[in-house]
Parts: C-alpha cells; sequence; structure tokens
C-alpha cells in the first residue's frame, strides 16, 4: 500500500493541496476539527432555506486565469459583481470612494479630472507609505479618511491604522470613475450551487479520505504518515512557544426576515461609523436565489474567538518569522494556508499557494531516491 499524507484542515488550503496531491498519484487523508468542510467558505442553507455563508461573506474574485479554470473543474459559477455602500451620517455613498461619492457627499458636479484635481488638492503626501494611515491619507485626505475609514479600521481590528500595515487598506482602490464594484478582476463569480458543494465534488476522488470533527491534537500516529500538510494557526502546531500570534475575531450574527424581499440596496453595507458591527450582508444578492423573505449578517469583530484573520503589524510578522524559523526545520510538515503563514489570503490565493505547495511536494517525491 502507498504512503498517506495528512492533511490537516479541510478549507481551501487544505482541500485543494488534497485533490492536487491525489491527482498526481497520492493517497491522502483529510481532517478537520470542525464538523464540516470547506472552512471559512462554508454555506449552508438556514433554517428558512435561504443559502448562506456560515463564517460572513465569501465573494470569489480572481485575476488568476489558472486558479479560475482548475477550480472550475468542480463547480458552474454564477457571474456575479459585489457593490458595496459606506454609510456616513445616515446616508448610503458607494465604496470603494469613487467620483459619485465625491459628488455626493460635497454637492459636487466633477468629471473624472475634477475628480482627481480633488484628491490631488486634499491628499496629505507621505512619503514613504508604511502604514494604513499613510495610505489613505496620502490617496484622499483627512476628511474621507475620517467619514470611511478611521472609525472602520478601529472596530474592525482595535487598533488605529497607524498601528497596521499599508496592504490592510491598500485592498481598498480609490477612483476617479463611477465604477461602483468592490472588485475589478477578470473573474468574478460565485459557485453556482455554493461552496460547499465546490469542495464536495473537489474532495471526490478514491484516494481521499476526509473525516471532519477531527482534531490534529487526538492524532496519535502522526508518524505512520509520510507528510503533514498543516493549514491551522501555526502557532498552535508549536503549542505557542514564543507565545500567542494575534488572529482578529469576529462573531456573526445572522438574522432571517420573513416576508422582506430586500433588506438592502447592495450585497454589503458598511457601517465606519455607527453601531459595533462592521457590515451587513445580505446573502440574497451574491447567490441570486430567490425566497420570499431574507437573511442577513452582522459582523461584530472581537480578540478572541476562531482565528479568522491575520493582524498585519510589524511586531507580528516578526513573531510569525520566528514560528516559519521552526516550521523550516520540520522536514515532514507543509504550512500553506492564511492561517499557517500569517497573510491576509484572498480565496483565489490560498488556491495558488496551494497549488504551488502541491507541486513542490509531488516533485520532491518524484526526485527522492528510494
Ligand atoms: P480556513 O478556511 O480557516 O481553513 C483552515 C481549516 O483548518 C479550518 O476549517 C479549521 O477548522 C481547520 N483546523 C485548524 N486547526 C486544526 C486542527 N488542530 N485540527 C484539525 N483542523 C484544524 N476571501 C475572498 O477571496 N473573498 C471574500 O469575499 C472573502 N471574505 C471573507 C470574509 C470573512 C469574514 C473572512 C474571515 C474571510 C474572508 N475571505 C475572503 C478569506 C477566505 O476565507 C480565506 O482566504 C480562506 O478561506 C482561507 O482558507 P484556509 O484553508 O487557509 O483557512
Ligand atoms: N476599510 C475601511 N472602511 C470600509 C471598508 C474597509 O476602513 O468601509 C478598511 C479596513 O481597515 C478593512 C480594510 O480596509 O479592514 C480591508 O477591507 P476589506 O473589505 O477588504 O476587508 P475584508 O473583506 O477582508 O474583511
Amino acid at each position: 500500500m502507498s504512503a498517506t499524507t495528512l492533511i490537516v484542515g479541510a478549507g481551501y488550503a487544505g482541500s485543494v493541496t488534497a485533490r492536487a496531491l491525489a491527482d498526481a498519484g497520492r493517497r491522502v487523508h483529510v481532517i478537520d476539527k470542525r464538523p464540516h468542510i470547506a472552512g471559512n467558505a462554508y454555506d449552508e442553507p438556514d433554517a428558512h432555506g435561504v443559502l448562506v455563508h456560515r463564517y460572513g461573506p465569501h465573494i470569489f474574485h480572481t485575476n488568476g486565469e489558472r486558479i479560475f479554470q482548475w477550480l472550475s473543474r468542480f463547480t458552474q459559477w454564477r457571474p456575479y459583481e459585489h457593490r458595496v455602500r459606506g454609510v456616513v451620517g445616515g446616508v448610503r455613498y458607494p465604496f470603494p470612494i469613487n467620483r459619485d461619492t465625491l459628488n455626493m457627499l460635497y454637492g459636487l458636479d466633477l468629471d473624472e479630472a475634477g475628480a482627481a484635481a480633488f484628491f490631488e488638492r486634499v491628499r496629505e503626501p507621505r512619503e514613504p507609505v508604511l502604514t494604513s494611515e499613510d495610505v489613505v491619507l496620502n490617496s484622499v485626505g483627512r476628511d474621507l479618511y475620517e467619514k470611511f475609514f478611521l472609525n472602520y479600521t478601529r472596530k474592525q481590528w482595535g487598533l488605529e491604522p497607524s498601528q497596521l500595515k499599508a496592504g490592510v487598506a491598500a485592498r481598498i482602490p480609490v477612483r476617479t470613475n463611477t465604477d461602483d464594484r468592490y472588485f475589478t478582476d477578470a473573474h468574478q463569480a460565485m459557485p453556482l450551487h455554493g461552496y460547499t458543494r465546490m469542495f464536495e465534488n473537489m474532495l471526490d476522488h478514491p484516494d481521499i479520505r476526509v473525516q471532519t470533527g477531527v482534531d490534529f491534537s487526538d492524532v496519535d500516529n502522526r508518524a505512520s504518515y509520510d507528510h503533514i500538510v498543516y493549514t491551522g494557526p501555526i502557532d498552535a502546531y508549536f503549542d505557542h512557544r514564543f507565545g500567542a500570534l494575534p488572529y482578529r475575531s469576529l462573531r456573526f450574527e445572522h438574522e432571517h426576515l420573513p416576508q422582506v424581499e430586500r433588506f438592502q440596496e447592495t450585497g454589503t453595507v458598511n457601517y465606519p461609523n455607527d453601531h459595533d458591527y462592521t457590515r451587513i450582508t445580505e446573502f440574497k444578492h451574491l447567490t441570486g436565489q430567490k425566497h420570499s423573505g431574507t437573511s442577513i449578517v452582522r459582523e461584530y469583530p472581537q480578540a478572541e474567538g476562531d482565528p479568522y484573520y491575520p493582524v498585519p503589524r510589524e511586531e507580528n510578522e516578526r513573531l510569525f518569522k520566528r514560528y516559519e524559523e521552526l516550521a523550516k526545520g520540520e522536514r515532514n510538515v507543509t504550512f500553506v494556508g492564511r492561517l499557517a503563514q500569517y497573510r491576509y489570503y484572498n480565496m483565489d490565493q490560498v488556491v495558488g499557494a496551494a497549488l504551488a505547495a502541491a507541486k513542490r511536494l509531488s516533485e520532491s517525491a518524484a526526485s527522492t531516491p528510494t
């Protein structure tokens, strides 16, 4: 019997690696401590039959042609372009900030060149741009920073924008046109029958065995596997030897509204300055589902709880590097994914990282003398 690879975690990192290894001829055993597959992308019908994302809204978008084609083996797609509004002073503005946002907010009638000139006038040039505060002030200046970014970031991370690396706020573009899509990637789509179904198809292979409800700490025959792919938090793998690596958590408050066809005009509405939650998402926008009622989720950021976000700041990355050094010494373990690599990855980036990890593993196995 050929040796088996153990994969810890059945989210994108684990499931993509599992399938790619199985396709390359390996036998794979996937475990997840949760009672389901798909990791944070898990979706399910709620008690009222509306398809919801248990761990918050997931919108697939990528410029990676290869990544999109690879996933397309396991799902058909529903084209979907996500739109978001940001509420300031009780008014819903297009977000990311674009020309319409400026015109609505300041009672202007700017054209594209006028919007560019506006940003040029109000921006506070920063050099170098190191933090998320730098990014926003450098592009849109203080008023827009305070209205749309400052309090949202405080709420989401429990930190000042000046304490977060530039990459966090740099996820959000600033536009002089009137494009109000949240993403501009070449591919923007939702799996037609949901993420969980896509993962079921991905893991449906004669050489993949899946066990949910199993924690890595309960696996006492680790030595019997030829290799381990670990996709959980890297600090937990090493028993927090150097101290806990901070991960930001969320509490999700799901609600079903009977006899409400449509709750809000866009998939997501952000509340930078009001409430303890950051945003409300209405799932029917994302999925296109028809239902007499609707289901929404509010996201409440918190320090404790399941790890959802690495916290991108210098000191955390220094601590991560220490764990990464330990990881390099674990010859038979590959660390991949948002928690294991401590990177603020989107779904498509995790697919890319997992495919690369599987390729490396297959190649190293092929070159190992027997
Ligand atoms: P995870 O999905 O976290 O999977 C890791 C798995 O490992 C988990 O299922 C966990 O239970 C399991 N595990 C951990 N430790 C153990 C252990 N000891 N034993 C057994 N199992 C273990 N990305 C986008 O591209 N678009 C979006 O719109 C988007 N929205 C998001 C919204 C929210 C609220 C969040 C939190 C993330 C969002 N993301 C989005 C990011 C996306 O969720 C991640 O990139 C992706 O799911 C990460 O996959 P992963 O496999 O690395 O981690
Ligand atoms: N952000 C903000 N105001 C908003 C939306 C986002 O200040 O209305 C900032 C905030 O710091 C957030 C980051 O931009 O954490 C990235 O936002 P994104 O929507 O990409 O976050 P995610 O969907 O990953 O939670």
